[in-house]
């Protein structure tokens, strides 16, 4: 059985269908990429899932409980979490108090944060360095973080609270390839063994075609294909639709790189 189904779920901005009627399933232990171009409807999607926005239509499950109506603080207490930036305040905390708060905030203890940081679970929080290849960077204040640097703590931070489904918005974005490929590497290694389903976007598709297990494609809030990697390099819809016809995806990316 799925850990998580989304279906038929429909999301309106005035007359803009940005999710219209998209249905999908996750295993846990799985990664599945999802692509499409501008305004598809992606971010839509994720903000629907994780408590931003309601869907006005279908059905969000995790573990066959619905999140739709819940907020967003429920939904990531019931297992859904996220990468984020670094937020601005804690870039002048080092490595570590970063996953010390994450894990304060796992344990509830948020507000008596000041006086308990410093000990708070000190070893568990250099653990997870330890899984992303950070230990050595624990007592360094953020802001002097390199970036790929940034984005392996950012899913330390994540993985704190243990989620059972990891939502990650271009998780390398703005990264060189050999670092871009550790990163994917590094959250497939740490996914599969701990039974986390991540849902990814992705620009690069040398990323989404090496590392995901299963590709969507959304496009104009439609899931328009579902497959293999090889299945949706293949499909000539996905060509037609998301690359503007007779492109390849080679091509597609070396026109990207020109604009
Ligand atoms: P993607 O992340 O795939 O680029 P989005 O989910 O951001 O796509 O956008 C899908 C469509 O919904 C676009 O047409 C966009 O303009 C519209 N949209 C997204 N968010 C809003 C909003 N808050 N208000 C109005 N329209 C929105
Ligand atoms: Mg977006």
């Amino acid at each position: 059985m799925s850990l998580f189904e989304v279906s038929s779920v429909g999301k309106s901005f005035g007359g803009v269908r940005a999710n219209d009627g998209i249905s999908f399933h996750l295993k846990s232990g799985e990664l599945l990429a999802m692509i499409g171009p501008n305004g598809a409807g992606k971010s839509t999607l994720f903000n629907t899932i994780n408590g931003q926005l309601r869907a006005d239509q279908g059905s969000i499950k995790l573990d066959s409980r619905e999140l739709v109506g819940l907020r967003p603080r429920e939904i990531w207490r019931l297992g859904v979490g996220r990468t984020f930036q670094i937020a601005e305040p804690f870039s002048s905390m080092t490595a570590v108090e970063n996953v010390q708060m994450a894990l304060l905030s796992r344990d509830r203890k948020l507000f008596s944060f000041c006086s308990r940081a410093t000990d708070h679970c000190r070893d568990e929080a250099m653990e997870l360095l330890r899984q992303v290849g950070m230990h050595s960077q624990a007592d360094r204040p953020c802001s002097v973080l390199a970036y790929g640097d940034v984005k392996c703590l950012e899913l330390a931070v994540a993985l704190a609270h243990a989620p059972r489904l990891l939502l990650m918005d271009e998780p390398t974005a703005g990264m060189a390839p050999r670092e871009r490929n550790d990163m994917m590497a590094l959250t497939r290694d740490l996914v599969v063994r701990r039974g986390t389903a991540v849902l990814f976007t992705e620009h690069s598709m040398d990323v989404v075609f090496a590392y995901a297990d299963r590709v969507i494609v959304l496009s104009r809030g439609r899931l328009i294909a579902e497959g293999t990697p090889a299945e949706i390099r293949d499909n000539a819809e996905v060509k037609d639709v998301y690359f503007g016809g007779g492109t390849t995806f080679g091509q597609q990316r070396a026109k990207a790189k020109v604009a």
